[in-house]
């Protein structure tokens, strides 16, 4: 369905971000790949993309933190495939600490990838979707833009942030074929889940399994991992004709979590 149009996925170089820009290459789009990591590990996953589903791929390693990058990447984006008809916002990181304790550059920061890099690119990529009268903005947002937790001042500020910002982006574009919506996954198995693990059994004097159970899905009624596929094909959704009636909104998939 998405056959000729191209997605741009922030933070895309693992985890969440890496799974949606599969998903949207599976579809047909072209791809920009955007994230940090190991160099030949990132041209392994552009490459595979290429050859797997038949799209054309770039990467463009603009940081989260700077504006001028983030435009300068949609620009190419455009020169490279004439439009960006996707864009998901799904950059982020985390820092756990007291409020009064919380390091003034760690809030700066995750206020700045997980927050306004969206207005960024959205900015950037807003007037070539109302030229077409078409577009798709699909936030990463989490739980956490719906509840909070405490030590995480700065990452439940910015995903409530970024909750406000899909619906008044969605409101602003509502009569020319855009949507804009955010997703909010509960706990989703990623490799920074995972590299959490052997630390917390050794602290905790704890199995693996009761690592994943009785502490990181505390949280989360099924105590189950999301994953990053089902995370990935609710994107998929949001992103198709048939999710045209859906704007504004941040939609849960979080296994319970914001139930309770
Ligand atoms: P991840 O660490 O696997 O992926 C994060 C991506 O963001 C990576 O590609 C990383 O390189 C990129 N990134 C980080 N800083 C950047 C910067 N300055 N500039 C450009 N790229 C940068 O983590 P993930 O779990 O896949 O997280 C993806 C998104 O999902 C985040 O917004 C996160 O807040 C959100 N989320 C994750 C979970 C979870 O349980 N894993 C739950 C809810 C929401």
């Amino acid at each position: 369905p998405h056959a000729g149009r191209t997605a741009l996925v922030t933070g895309s170089t693992s985890g969440i971000g890496l799974a949606i820009a599969r998903a949207f290459a599976e579809q047909g789009a072209n791809i920009i790949l955007n994230g940090f990591g190991d160099a030949s590990e990132i041209e392994q996953n552009r490459a595979t993309i290429e050859s797997d589903f038949g799209v054309k791929a770039i990467y463009n390693g603009a940081n989260m933190l700077n504006p001028d990058e983030i435009a300068t990447m949609v620009d190419e984006a455009v020169e490279t495939f004439g439009a960006v008809d996707i864009v998901v916002n799904n950059a982020g990181i985390q820092h756990v600490s007291p409020v009064d304790e919380f390091p003034v550059d760690k809030w700066d920061a995750i206020i700045a990838i997980n927050l306004s890099s969206s207005f960024h690119t959205i900015r950037a990529a807003l007037p070539g979707m109302k030229k077409k009268g078409w577009g798709r903005v699909i936030n990463t947002a989490s739980a956490h833009a719906l509840v909070a937790s405490p030590y995480k001042s700065a990452y439940v500020a910015a995903k409530h942030g970024i909750a406000g910002l899909t619906k008044t982006v969605a409101l602003e574009v509502a009569e020319q074929g855009i949507t804009v919506n955010a997703i909010a996954p509960g706990y989703v198995w990623t490799p920074l889940v995972e590299r959490q693990i052997p630390d917390t059994m050794k602290a905790r004097g704890l199995t693996e399994e009761q690592v994943k159970r009785d502490v990181l899905l505390a949280a989360q009624p099924t105590k189950e991992f999301v994953t990053v596929e089902q995370v990935a094909q609710l994107a998929m959704y949001l992103a198709s004709d048939a999710a045209s009636a859906i704007t504004g909104t941040t939609m849960s998939i979080d296994g319970g979590w914001t139930a309770k």
